[in-house]
Order: structure tokens, then sequence, then C-alpha cells
């Protein structure tokens, strides 16, 4: 079977497969803390995550260089390790030696949050202080080990995220949204951010059924592609000014209908401004920079996605223009 098939049908035999793959050989490689961080990253390979592959190396390092080799056995100490946070520190503490620590994975956030009916997204600080309180205060101090594996099973099996189980689980009869009829309510979403809003003027120089494009830097947004000089001032007369078009080389120009362009991370509002000419300038037209695109024979170029957009319209906007 394709490992790809398998890992579906089995996941969790298909992770402890690969846990026991690398397990020996990073371990191996971690006791000696000799081997560069690439072999680690390289038995990492196809498993994602890859930096908590280099924090564990690097955890690796710091148990070998400061503790002798032997892993801490403190909260602080542990929590302190690269790529180990509090919740982490405590499962392993407390499974391997009963040390008596509360943990607060995701599924454990859940099921506290459902249980006491917490408000709020678990991400901010006061909401996640709020669920450590809960959880300290529940952890008993014999079978730490039980009771902690006992929250994460029951957060991954019994309280899940969409169909928790109420029947079936232990806490049921103290459950406060459950007896409020809206588990699902918990635990808070994550505040979504408004984009912010910034805005541009795409210059469409047009000469004789080409128009100019540049390429723009290869980092960046629309990376190595090709887009119409852009603009950020709040007229445009500069701009021309720069490329060395002079007012009595401009037959016609016009204001296009403005719209918006959205990324990912910010709103671009785009206003194209067409501008026809009776000469081609030559000051900033270097070859090296962009070309001149003809509409009826285009090149073969990576083009920004609203730029391709209005490349398309331009037929009808330039008979408009002559009108
Ligand atoms: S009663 Fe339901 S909502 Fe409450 S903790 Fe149990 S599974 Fe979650």
């Amino acid at each position: 079977m394709a490992i790809g098939n398998y890992a579906a049908a089995n996941p969790s035999d298909y992770c402890d497969s690969i846990l026991s793959k690398i397990s020996g050989e990073i371990s191996h490689r971690f006791r000696t803390g000799a081997r560069a961080a690439r072999e680690v990253l390289h038995l990492w390979t196809g498993l994602g995550y890859y930096a908590r592959a280099r924090n564990l190396h690097k955890a690796a390092k710091t148990v070998a260089s400061q503790y002798n080799g032997e892993f801490p056995t403190s909260l602080e100490e542990m929590n302190a390790l690269p790529g180990v946070g509090r919740s982490t520190a405590a499962a392993v503490l407390s499974s391997v030696y009963k040390k008596p620590h509360a943990i607060l994975d995701g599924n454990v956030k859940r099921t506290l949050a459902r249980a006491f009916a917490i408000d709020g997204w678990p991400g901010k600080k006061t909401v996640e202080n709020q669920l450590w309180e809960i959880a300290d205060t529940h952890t008993p101090s014999t079978n730490v080990d039980k009771y902690n594996q006992a929250m994460m099973d029951m957060g991954a099996m019994v309280c899940t995220r969409s169909k928790p189980k109420c029947s079936l689980c232990p806490v049921e009869s103290m459950c406060v949204s459950k007896s409020n009829g809206n588990p699902l309510d918990y635990p808070g979403k994550k505040p979504k951010k408004e984009k912010p809003i910034k805005s541009t003027w795409f210059v469409m120089l047009h000469y004789q059924g080409e128009v100019w494009l540049e390429q723009r830097p290869q980092t960046g947004i629309w990376g190595g592609l090709f887009c119409f000089p852009q603009n950020e001032q709040a007229t445009i007369d500069h701009k021309l000014d720069s490329m060395g078009i002079k007012t009595k080389d401009i037959k016609k120009s016009e204001t296009l209908i403005a719209f918006r362009h959205t990324f990912s991370h910010y709103h671009l509002d785009i206003t194209p401004i067409l501008v026809d000419l009776s000469k081609q300038p030559n000051v900033v037209m270097e070859a090296d920079k962009g070309l001149w695109y003809n509409l009826t024979q285009p090149e073969v170029i990576g083009l920004a996605a609203p730029v391709k957009q209005l490349l398309e319209s331009l037929p009808s906007e330039l008979r408009t223009l002559s009108n």
C-alpha cells in the first residue's frame, strides 16, 4: 500500500511507525550531539513542521552541554528548552515522574472552556491564564499521569471540536455549557483582524497599440511579474514628469473605474489612469526595466492578475477614449 493511503487509513499507526523509525536515528544523533542540524532535518523530510525538528536538535544540544546529557526534571528548566512549552513539559514530567503539573493543550483548553463556560479566545493571555488556573486547581497530586492522559483523551475523543459526545462524558452533570445548551459557543473564536486598505494608481501609458509594463522586483507583491507603473501619491503629475512625459505629448487621458484587489494581508484600491500618448517617451523606458506590450501580438510574460484584467478591457477603453 502506498504510504499516503496507509497513512490515511491508519493515521495513528502511521505516526507511531514514523516516530519509532526516526526516534532511534535521531536520539542517537541527539545523544552524540555531534551531527549537524541538517542531518536531523534530512531525517524529518516530508513530515512538515520543520521548526520542531530544529528545536528538538537545539534542545538536545542544550541537554548535552548544560545537563550532562540528562534531561532536566524541573518544570522551569524543561520549559526553558527550545520548542518545549509549559504544557508539553508538564505532560512529560507528569507522565514520566508523576509530578503533579497541570497540562493545557488545545484539547484540554476546549474541554475546560466548555465545562466552565469560559468566554473569550484562549489565544488571549487573560483567557489562557483563567484556563491555567482552572487546570491547576483540578489537577490531582496523585495519579496525575492517569488524570492528564484522561484529560487529553477526553478532549480528543469525547469533547470533540464540532460534535461533543456529551452523553458519554464523565463531567456531563457539572458541565456549565451543556446545561446552558451551548457547548459549541466555546472556546471563543479568534477575533478577525480588519485588513488595512492601501491605495495606488496604475499608470497605463498607451502609444500606438502598445502599453508600457514594468517588471516588479523578485521579492514582494507580484514578485517578478509585469505590472503598470504604480504611483502612491495623490496625483500622478510628478510620476509622469519623472518618466519624461510632457503635457504636450499626451493626446488624451482618462481615469478609469477604481477597483479593489485583496491580498492575504491587505486590500489594495487601484485607480487606473489611461494616458494616450502622441510620442513615445524615452527617459525611463529602459529595456531591462520593462517592455512595450503589443495589444494585438502580446508577449508571453507573467502578468499580475489585475493587470491582466485591465489589459483585457483596454481595447474597449481605447475606443471610448478616441470618440
Ligand atoms: S458535557 Fe459535553 S461539552 Fe461538556 S465537557 Fe463533556 S463533552 Fe464537553
